[in-house]
């Protein structure tokens, strides 16, 4: 397995910061708006209630009811309790699902570029990627016929987040709509689909392909709260499957970490089942942030991108600057040669596309105040422009 490339470059982006260097650090997935008080709030709360102790591997009975509740309000999808599975964190939902459902040598389709850990989590389970990618010109979305034309006999599983972590795109209900036709036609596969973005949609609604009711029994939805309510750090993700599929999520988890953190499972009842206008209030500000940022790069010669859907990443094709010389002589090569000149030359953290199976593209997170990505943009502008 590879270290996480996004986690790589924090790291290093760290390492500088402790010898007084100002780096920008736009590498990491997060927001960085808090978590709303009321949350906090019932944090707070739930430590003086007492609650510190073991909770059922799969969820406290109130928060998979909220769970159940957010996905028939958002979603049109109705789940039972025993289809819920709470984990610490979306990540190791899909680590849970790929482990149970993926056997060596099973292929997983990956939908790219892609996140991360998708492929990594691939391999931990013995299984075989197989990633079928979309290019800017078909905003980083492959035809969903590319996707079928990928399917063998060993195909296990489809693979995908929508909005999409890194590129920002987001599935419309037609695109979804045919990927069910798709698993009509093979009905082995399953299909996980990780909608962590799902608050952070610049386009309207939210399609979940779970909600189609032909392919209902064969889908994973990953969800979870770090990135809609700001709260990475509590650690909190939830998978709603079939029962048989849950079950055997249950089973692994228990092995693995029990159940999620007891106060952060009180704090997500309050957070699910409040009032999204934080969510929707920090989407707006994402939003403005996008349009600005996506000015700033049309400055940056040879910058070219899609306007994203949702996230809130930037995903530049850069292949313009390989080839070209730093000032320090050395040559750009590729994408990661960029992201580590980005990093000792303008002091700003980005994170290389080949993380992401797009090995001309680079991922700049416009997580930040919007003072801080003024002066970003601008390091790396005067970084590139100084390219030869
Ligand atoms: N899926 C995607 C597409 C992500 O970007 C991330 C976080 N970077 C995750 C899953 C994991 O989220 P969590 O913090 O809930 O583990």
């Amino acid at each position: 397995m590879e270290e996480s490339q996004t986690i790589g470059m924090a790291k290093r982006a760290r390492e500088l910061a402790s010898k007084g260097i100002d780096v920008i650090n736009l590498s990491f997935g997060e927001p960085d708006f808090p978590t709303p008080v009321h949350i906090r709030e019932a944090a707070k709360k739930a430590i003086d209630d007492g609650y510190t102790f073991y909770t059922p591997v799969a969820g406290i009975p109130e928060l998979k009811k909220a769970i159940c509740d957010k996905f028939l309000r958002d979603n049109g999808m109705e789940f039972r309790p025993e289809n819920i599975v709470v984990s610490t964190g979306a990540k190791q939902s899909i680590a849970n699902a790929i482990l149970c459902l993926v056997n060596p040598g099973d292929e997983v389709v990956i939908i790219g570029p892609y996140w991360v850990s998708y492929l990594e989590i691939v391999k931990l389970a013995e299984g075989v990627p197989v990633v079928v990618s979309g290019t800017i010109e078909n905003k980083y979305k492959p035809l969903i016929s590319q996707v079928e034309a990928a399917i063998t006999d060993k195909t296990k599983v489809i693979l995908y987040s929508s909005p999409s972590n890194p590129t920002g795109a987001v599935f419309e209900k037609a695109e979804l709509e045919e990927l069910a036709d798709v698993m009509l036609r093979h009905p082995r596969v399953i299909a996980i689909a990780d909608e962590i973005y799902e608050y952070i949609n610049f386009v309207g609604r939210h399609e979940s392909l779970g909600a189609i009711e032909r392919v209902k029994d064969r889908v994973v939805t990953v969800n979870g709260l770090s990135k809609g309510y700001a709260m990475t750090g509590w650690r909190l993700g939830y998978l709603a499957a079939p029962k048989w599929i849950a079950d055997a999520c249950d089973k692994i988890q228990g092995q693995f970490t029990s159940g999620t953190n007891s106060i952060t499972q009180r704090a997500a009842i309050t957070a699910l089942n409040s009032d999204p206008e934080p969510s929707r209030e920090m989407t707006r500000r994402f939003l403005k942030r996008r349009d600005r940022v996506l000015e700033l790069c049309k400055d940056i010669p040879g910058f070219r991108n899609m306007v994203p859907d949702g996230a809130f990443y930037l995903f530049p094709e850069v292949s313009s600057c390989f080839g070209k010389t730093a000032p320090d002589g050395s040559i750009i090569s590729n994408a990661t040669d960029l992201c580590l000149y980005l990093l000792n030359q303008a002091h700003v953290s980005v994170v290389p596309g080949e993380a992401f199976g797009a090995p001309q593209c680079i991922r700049i997170s416009y997580a930040a105040a919007d003072d801080i990505l003024e002066k970003a943009f601008e390091r790396i502008r005067l970084a590139v422009e100084a390219l030869n």
